[in-house]
């Protein structure tokens, strides 16, 4: 078999081996039903299972209660940039929006086709290297919602604990960190994320929805835009991407192997620990780009002196097995996409080669 390099991509991204060495197995003809996931009905007894499955898994590892339902869907994150303020964006027409990267502002420019938006806070001067205190917040409380991005994938911060919103809804885009850890779903009306870094392939976004929001779906939306069709017709109104659900729940199962979310934080930790403490100790070698307060256990993102020097280092350290480490055009420098699947001993890897390279360019 071909050997696997490490792969620091933001996303799609690393999916866990032992998921991968299972759908490979299962590829051909899935046990009992003699044929491949990729060639079965939505509508068969078989996705029925597997569908549920996922649903099952997924609440159990992030304790979802009965209040909520669960879809998947297509159309990517970006999608629900729309879907949400089409269906939520209805009582007062006005949303609070916290801007804390280049996705939250594309959330905000599709919300501004359906009502107003007020900023509630941006961290852009400086570059969204910070996440906003609570204090800083601007909300109003007679805000249909307020929409937050739970992990900047391009810049490397992360919300350590969710805003506090008092009685308004809280909506969170947690496309590259859902799963890293175990969240109170309780504090939410929404959470959405495309399953491309922690969840499984591209083409399936995950949504939790609070039933109490479906009452402001309008039946004069398209029906491909409205909650209520996915919700009635268990997100089967369509074809769905099975596969991509098939995988989802192979992660969950692998997920819960590991001691499920609190056993796979304790993990994600040590792995960013790692890689901060290289940072942080290289006496200014490496400079991260986040605040310490705000970094990212998910996407490290960090510069070195001279742009030269992080194209050395990028084609050196891919020539050495490291892929993907090139940081997103707008921040530059490099970026290390370590997400749950993401092996610890591949983090410890990069490390001696950032220290041996440092040695020999410092
Ligand atoms: N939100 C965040 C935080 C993301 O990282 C991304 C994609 N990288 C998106 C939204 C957009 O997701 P999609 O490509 O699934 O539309």
């Amino acid at each position: 078999m071909e050997k696997r390099i490490y792969n620091f991509a933001a996303g799609p991204a690393i999916l866990p081996e032992p998921v991968l060495k299972e759908a490979q197995e299962q590829l051909w003809a899935l046990p009992g039903v003699g044929m491949s996931i990729l060639e079965i009905s939505h509508r068969s007894k078989v996705f029925d299972k597997i569908i549920a499955e996922a649903k099952e898994g997924l609440k159990s590892l992030l304790g979802i209660n009965d209040n909520y339902e669960l879809l998947f869907l297509q159309g990517g994150a970006s999608l629900q940039f729309s879907m949400i303020p089409l269906n939520l964006m209805v009582k007062n027409k006005k949303a609070d929006y916290i801007v804390t990267g280049s996705w939250s502002k594309k959330a905000v420019k599709e919300a501004k086709r359906v009502g107003t938006v007020n900023i509630a806070a941006s961290t852009e001067e400086g570059n969204f290297k910070r996440i906003p205190k609570q204090e800083e917040l601007k909300l109003d409380p007679q805000a249909d919602y307020v929409h937050f991005t739970s992990n900047n994938t391009i810049f490397g911060t992360e919300w350590h604990k969710e805003p506090e919103v008092g009685n308004v809804p809280l909506v969170c885009d947690a496309s590259s960190d859902m799963l890293h850890k175990k969240i109170d779903v309780n504090k939410y009306a929404l959470i959405y994320a495309g399953a491309q870094k922690n969840m499984g392939p591209s083409g399936v976004t995950f949504i939790i929805l609070r039933k109490d929001m479906l009452e402001r779906s309008s039946d004069s939306l398209h029906t491909m835009l409205n909650y209520k069709t996915h919700i009635e017709n268990n997100s089967l109104y369509n074809t769905p991407n099975v596969f991509g659900i098939y995988i989802i729940n192979l992660v969950c199962k692998w997920l819960k192997g590991l001691g499920g979310l609190d056993g796979m934080y304790k993990i994600n930790k040590e792995k960013a620990d790692i890689l901060y403490k290289c940072i942080d100790e290289s006496g200014g070698f490496y400079k991260g780009h986040a605040d310490k307060d705000s970094r990212s256990l998910m996407n490290i993102t960090f510069n070195l002196a001279t742009e030269d020097l992080e194209k050395k280092l990028v084609s050196e350290a891919t020539a050495a097995g490291f892929d993907g480490l090139k940081g997103h055009r707008s921040v530059g420098g490099l970026r290390a996409s370590i997400y749950n699947a993401f092996p610890k001993k591949g983090v410890e890897d990069l490390v001696s080669f950032m220290k041996n390279f440092q040695k020999k360019n410092g």
